[in-house]
């Protein structure tokens, strides 16, 4: 038995999706085929409709699935520059696909937009390992230094803060703080690597950290690195500060998620080990089907649980317990530490 021709829209759909899905991985051991494409280009037709008939744009995370990425994102990107375009939307809607600190940070930065996150379990090890009440008690430890956030962190959090920070600015800030003694929250794995930089660059300053970490990039081990290097000698090691200070250490390149994608695609080694979430491996495969990647990325279960249909649901239905709210005393604090980055970020 033959099934029911295609409609030719989903034929189109279909064939615009295998176009830019063709070369990412879709599991360990296969790629997305064109039947995968045109089984997933109704909801994608349907998606990107709805968006246009409800003046809504989807925001993804470079770590979410290829499917959300290339097949409905308006913008795709990291926390920064996912905060910059939240921050200049003229959209009534914003679906925010990624983690709940990450659309909180959306509705802080665009408060007349209604903002959703397609599944509230989409938490983060680092922003849900610290609360308000943590900081405080830092801030009473050590009087007078200042708070600096990592941008994964609550709002409750970035409110305790003087200044918010991303990966694609935590050094150039850091560094540039005028008092010797920093309060930085909540990832210590990236507080030792911020004074592994201070370090290099001959700035005396103490970090006080707090215990979190990313549970994707705290998996990556220095023995990882020297197993596959003695394997290939043209391999470039791309990892992320939140990686173990023994990690970025090894590596060749150290940035943030754009930072690490602009380093691939700029120089020209045999293969590059990317020591970072699946998604951005994916983003660069789509991107640069000519370079060559060790598959040795993680999944990170939180960003995971975006898919198309939790997307498409949320927008249908407006559900009132996934769009993001913030207390407004606490946005005003909170909005006040992510000012203070774009100020001394672009300074
Ligand atoms: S990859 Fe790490 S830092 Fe990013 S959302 Fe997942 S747990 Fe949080």
């Amino acid at each position: 038995m033959f099934g029911q021709p295609l409609a030719p829209e989903v034929v189109q759909e279909g064939a615009r999706l295998f176009e830019v899905l063709k070369s990412v991985s879709y599991d360990a051991c296969h790629g997305w085929s064109q039947q995968t494409c045109e089984h997933i280009a109704p909801k994608t037709l349907k998606i990107n409709q709805m968006k246009k008939d409800l003046n809504a744009v989807v925001l993804a995370h470079s770590y979410v699935t290829p499917d959300i990425v290339y097949g409905i994102a308006d913008y795709r990107g990291d926390s920064y520059s996912l905060s910059k375009w939240a921050s200049e939307s003229k959209a009534d809607i914003i679906v925010f696909a990624g983690v709940v600190f990450m659309a909180e940070t959306a509705k802080l930065l665009n408060p007349n937009a209604k903002v959703f996150i397609p599944d509230t379990k989409a938490g983060c090890s680092l922003s849900d390992g610290i609360k308000a009440e943590d900081v405080r008690k830092l801030k009473a430890e050590h009087p007078g230094a200042p708070v600096v956030c990592y941008i994964n962190s609550s709002a409750e959090v970035k409110a305790e803060s003087d200044v918010c920070v991303t990966s694609s600015n935590v050094y150039k800030i850091v560094s540039n703080l005028k008092e010797d003694k920093v309060i930085f929250v909540p990832d210590r794995l990236m507080a030792e690597n911020i004074k592994g930089y201070l370090q290099e660059k001959g700035i005396d300053k103490e970090i006080i950290s707090s215990p979190g970490t990313c549970i994707v990039h705290d998996q990556f081990t220095p023995e990882q690195i020297k197993l596959q290097r003695a394997k290939n000698k043209n391999l470039a090691i791309v990892s992320h500060p939140e990686c173990p200070p023994g990690v970025t250490a090894e590596s060749d390149f150290v940035g943030s998620t754009s930072a690490m994608m602009n380093y691939v695609t700029t120089t020209d080694f045999d293969e590059y080990l990317l020591l970072t979430e699946c998604g951005l491996v994916s983003r660069l495969q789509s991107e640069n089907p000519e370079k060559k990647f060790v598959m040795s990325c993680r999944l990170c279960p939180y960003m995971k649980k975006n898919t198309l249909d939790n997307i498409h649901d949320v927008l249908e239905t407006q559900d009132p317990l996934r769009e993001v709210t913030v207390d407004p005393k606490v946005a005003k604090a909170a909005l006040a530490s992510i000012e203070k980055m774009f100020e001394l970020a672009e300074a």
